[in-house]
Parts: structure tokens; sequence; C-alpha cells
């Protein structure tokens, strides 16, 4: 076996590490500090362990999508349930490990960022629960679009914050949550939601989902007589559903492990989410990775139909596998998801959220190239009632029908600016 990584300077590699302001090296270097304590605590763990299982709802199942397997007529399709969790995908996995680890550390206050939202509120679910106070920065152009999300918050007792700079979505909530970060480091933990940011943020996010690999291993050596599957799949925005799922693999050769990124409308930068066919070395939030840029540097707008995979950059250890070949990516645009997102809805009954939608539309690709003894399993990351209407708007558009009344993606909104402060 490997050594363990990330090293103790928290690099993948060339990827990883801390680049961020001195401000906020004390911070960082105090939360590793107790993550790597608490997380060998035996209360801890158990405690973790007694709440995912009563309150969030683990083990999620592993199902055997007999109809869509038998429609493709290949590999047989398993799919990892994390849309039936609490709050409806893998999120609060992480998000309830950090408020468990920031109660530990006698920490009463918990920050977050957010994007369309849903780390935001399984963020504030996870305060509620343990009764700390929580702040959510959000892009004033994602409060817009996400009004319901943002009430969902208000009504767990969460405080949403606006962030009205740069291009006012995900990339600046994260600025300003780190802002607030420094500043308040005292009594606040910053519950970062995927396997960005620096270190150990890219490693306990990781570490807080592999329970998705090890549940989806164990079930499917009892369903299909071995753990192993030929081929894995998930979603990839920031990487952590996918990373939850392909950790417990990484050593197991015969696995082939595929991340899907965002492929969008085309292959323009600012038209995808396709950082390893666009993207370019570069620091953002905190860790050396890909980023979507462009000549100057500045980081690009992007653009996906589903919210939660619309990130410039990715988590540093994916590039690293990517690099060694290890994990294969490759990328479903806004159409191939929209038609996953109906084909699983009519053949099983499962409407997937439009991120994990990207991964059945790699399956609807592979699978019928596969032989029928092989299998495949599929992270379904989350569930699609919140992206119901940008389907019904999507369809709308497609008919020709009120294509005038569909409101384009703000990240796509060529008047939107990108701020160049991202950086280390
Ligand atoms: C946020 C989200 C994602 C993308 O985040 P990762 O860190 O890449 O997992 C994928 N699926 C769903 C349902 C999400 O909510």
């Amino acid at each position: 076996m490997a050594k363990p990584l990330p090293d103790t300077k928290g690099r993948f590699g060339r990827y990883g590490g801390r680049y961020v302001p001195e401000t906020l090296m004390a911070p960082v270097q105090e939360l590793a500090r107790s993550y790597d304590h608490f997380r060998k605590q035996r209360g801890f763990k158990a405690e973790l362990s007694r709440l995912l299982a009563e309150y969030v709802g683990r083990p999620t199942p592993l199902y055997l999508a007999e109809r869509l397997t038998k429609e493709l007529g290949g590999a047989q399709i398993y799919l990892k349930r994390e849309d039936l969790l609490h709050t409806g995908a893998h999120k609060i996995n992480n998000a309830l490990g950090q408020c468990l680890l920031a109660r530990e550390m006698g920490k009463t206050r918990i920050i977050a960022e957010t994007g369309a939202g849903q780390h935001g509120v399984a963020t504030a679910t996870a305060a509620a629960l343990l009764g700390i106070d929580c702040v959510v920065y959000m892009g004033t152009e994602d409060m817009r679009r996400q009004r319901l999300n943002v009430y969902r918050m208000e009504l767990l007792g969460a405080e949403v914050c606006g962030v009205d700079s740069g291009s006012q979505t995900l990339k600046d909530a994260i600025n300003e949550a780190m802002r607030d970060w420094v500043t308040n480091v005292e009594n606040t933990h910053y519950v970062l939601g995927s396997v960005l940011g620096p270190d150990p943020y890219p490693r306990m996010v990781r570490d807080f989902h592999r329970v998705i690999g090890t549940e989806a291993r164990r079930q499917l050596r009892k369903m299909a007589g071995r753990g192993e599957p030929d081929v894995a799949v998930a979603c990839v925005g920031g990487g952590s559903n996918a990373m939850g799922l392909f950790q417990v693999y990484l050593d197991s050769k015969k696995v082939d492990l595929v991340g899907v990124e965002a492929g969008g409308r085309g292959g323009d930068l600012g038209d995808h989410a396709a950082r390893f066919s666009g993207g370019e070395l570069g620091v953002l939030h905190g860790a050396r990775t890909i980023v979507l840029q462009d000549d100057h540097g500045q980081v690009s707008t992007t653009h996906s139909v589903s919210a939660g995979l619309d990130y410039p950059a990715v988590g540093p250890e994916h590039v690293y596998y990517a690099d060694k070949g290890r994990i294969e990516f490759v990328r479903a645009s806004d159409e191939e998801a929209v038609d996953a997102f109906h084909r699983l809805a009519a053949t099983e009954g499962i409407l997937p959220a439009l991120e994990s939608a990207h991964a059945i539309a790699e399956v609807i690709k592979r699978a019928p190239t596969m032989d029928e003894k092989s299998i495949m399993l599929v992270n379904l990351s989350g569930r699609g009632d919140k992206d119901v209407e940008s389907v019904l708007e999507w369809d709308a558009a497609a008919r020709g029908g009120v294509a005038a009344e569909v409101t384009p993606h703000p990240s796509a909104n060529p008047s939107a600016t990108t701020d160049g402060e991202d950086g280390a």
C-alpha cells in the first residue's frame, strides 16, 4: 500500500497544501491539530456514528436498478442511495462531522459558504441539531435564484449573509467566509463543503464521506458476491461524494474509477465546469489545484445546469490521481444530464439530483459496452426534488414554448465579473 496522503504539509504530490494568508495560518493549524486529535477519540466516533444512524439515516441502501440494467443491456447497475439521506444528499455526512468537531473544539459559532444552498442547508441543519449559532455566506445572485433555500436556512435558525462582491456566487461566498473566520477564529469554526481549501479540509471532508464507500463495498459483497465493482462512477463538483466512494477502491487496481464533470453547454471557457479538459494549474481558496482561468490567470466563470458542479476548481486529491491515471475524468453535457434525469425517473421511479444525473449519463454511455456479468457502482449523491423546476424550464425551452421566460443561469451572465483575489 502506498504512503498515506496527504503528506504532513497537506500535499497530494504537487497539489493541495496550505496557500493561505498569514492570518489564516493559525486557525488552519489549530483545526488540523484538533481534527487529528478528535478523529481518533472513541467518544467522538461513537457520537458521530450514532447520529449518522439515528438522525441522518445511515446506512443508505444499495439498490440494483434492474429495469435500467435491462434497458441498457450491459453491466449490472447498482445505485448507492445517498439521495435518501436527511436533507437529500451526501453533504450532511460532512456537515454533521464538522459541526460535531466544532462542538468538541469548544466553538460556539459555525460559518459556511453555499452556492445553490445545499451545503448551507446541511450545515444549518447540523448546527440546529447541536444548538450552535450558524451564519451562511451566499452570493446575492445565488440568493435571488434560490429563495426557497434561503428561507429554509432561516427556518433552521441560520443567518444568511449576502455577498455582493465579484460574480456574487459561490467563490465570492468562500472568500467572505474565510474573511469572517480570520476575524472570529476564537469562537468560530468554518465548515467548508467539499474536498477543497487548505489542509486539513480536503482530507477531513474526504474522511467524513468515507462511510459511503465502506457501506457500498460491504453491501455489494452481500448482494453481488463481491465487494469490488468493475467500474465505480460519481459526479465531481469539488469532488467530495466521488472521493467518499472512490477512496475504498484506490488500492483495488481492477476497479476503474470514473469521475464525471459538468460539460455544460459547450467546450468554450465559461460554458462548462470541466476542469480536467480546460483547467490549468493554479491556486484557489487555499489549495494548489487545477483551475479554470483565462490567459491572464483570472478565475473563469463556469456554467452547468446543476449548481453543485458549477465551481472553477476541483479537489487537489482528484488531480493527483488523475495524473497517476488512477481516476479517469469524463464529462456529461447539460443536455445529457437532463436526459439521464428523465431516464432514471421513467425506468426506476427515482428523480436524481441534476448533479447525480451527470453520473447516470456516463452509465448510459458505458453500461452497454460492458458484459452482463460486470458491475457498475454509481453514487447517487442526491435527490432531484430541488431540480424539478430547472428541468421543467429546460423542457419548456427545448419545446420552444416559454423559452423567453427561462431565467439564464447567472454564472452564464456575461456581465458577471471575475476578481483575481482568490489566490494565495
Ligand atoms: C453539492 C453536490 C454535489 C457536488 O459536490 P461534490 O463535493 O463534488 O460531491 C454533487 N451532488 C449533489 C447532490 C450535491 O448536492
